[in-house]
């Protein structure tokens, strides 16, 4: 890749429409390279869109970018948070220890994160049964064993705020609408500002690469149709800016919004064309499939993106039973696919 295209991770507070900063933080694990915070200028303080990752690095990173623009943490009064991904919420939690800011979240990270809270398991196991992919639950054991859910207990805390369907915001001089998007995570919310013409997007639009589809402790039903609802949903809207959570600023929601329907058509297709070469569960089609832009062959992906990858072909295969393309049964605990 060309340095260029790395520019929008450069750390800073950036001006992306009157009084609204992007503000990328750094991330621990080099796949997504940085998130971006949006911090909105808001009478005399500031409200700011996700929180990045509770880290120290990222914690210097964004004190300092704040300080550009004249404020300290405590001027943030309200964290909009787009999901509970810990890119995004957990920084919130962090600060409003020290500063008390107030955290809202989308009604429909409810069950994953009681799920987190309570320390169960992770409804991620059961999943790894149902997509055959007994290989991908040996190795979460040896290498994560149990760390994985007490880890996140310590970085989790339920927010002051739920937003209930579609909530409007009022900032004093400005309204944003909060929109429940579900698909990427069950609760997941983009917040639309009409009048400055921009989309706070999460990670529901982005615009170099297509968002996991259901990666969270509580599963949806059908992620990835209610992921395509969502899209179509935000279609509906004018057309905005793209502020995403990570990645460059873009000029148009709907152009991303209609590669990324394209894209999973694509996806539908071949995953299809899986199951007729004889592919029976969601791991063996994921296997046969190519992943990331640059087509990788699924053994040569590291465990989290292979998990990543399986949910991702589980959540195309039922959307193709809902159309009626592909039957399914469960044996023994794992669903099999085989062609209408
Ligand atoms: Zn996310």
């Amino acid at each position: 890749m060309s340095s260029s295209s790395h520019e929008w991770i450069e750390p800073g507070a950036f001006e992306v429409a009157p009084g609204v900063h992007r503000i990328p933080l750094p991330l621990p694990t080099d796949g997504l390279r940085a998130v971006n915070v949006y911090a909105i200028e808001s009478g005399d303080g500031l409200v700011l869109v996700d929180s990045g990752w509770a880290l120290d690095v990222a914690r210097d990173q964004l004190e300092q970018a704040l300080g550009t623009l004249g404020h300290d943490f405590g001027d943030i009064q309200r964290f909009l948070v787009t999901h509970m991904h810990r890119d995004h919420f957990t920084m919130a939690i962090a600060l409003r220890r020290t500063f008390g800011a107030k955290i809202a979240l989308g009604l429909g990270e409810q069950p994953s994160l009681q799920r987190v809270l309570a320390g169960e398991e992770s409804g991620r196991h059961l999943e790894m049964v149902r997509w055959g992919a007994q290989t991908l639950i040996d190795g979460w054991r040896q290498t994560f064993g149990s760390r994985d859910e007490d880890d996140a207990r310590a970085y989790y805390e339920q927010p002051d705020e739920w937003l209930d369907g579609t909530t409007k915001i009022d900032l004093g001089d400005r309204t944003l609408v909060a929109l429940p998007t579900p698909g990427h995570t069950q609760g997941h919310v983009v917040f639309v500002d009409e009048q400055a013409g921009v989309l706070f997007a999460g990670d529901h639009v982005l615009p170099h690469i297509t968002p996991s589809i259901g990666f969270e402790p509580a599963p949806a039903k059908l992620p990835l149709g209610d992921y395509l609802d969502s899209l179509r949903l935000v279609r509906s809207y004018p057309d905005l800016r793209l502020l995403p959570a990570h990645g460059p600023v873009a000029p148009s929601v709907h152009t991303r919004v209609d590669e990324l329907l394209a894209h999973h058509e694509d996806r539908l297709a071949e995953t299809l064309a899986a199951v007729r070469d004889g592919a029976g569960t969601a791991f063996d089609a994921a296997r046969r499939l190519g992943w990331t832009r640059r087509h990788r062959r699924f053994d040569d992906l590291d465990l989290f993106n292979q998990t990543l990858a399986t949910g991702e072909t589980a959540a195309h295969l039922e959307v193709l039973v809902v159309r009626g393309e592909l039957r399914s049964s469960t044996v023994d605990d794992v669903v099999e696919y085989s062609t209408a």
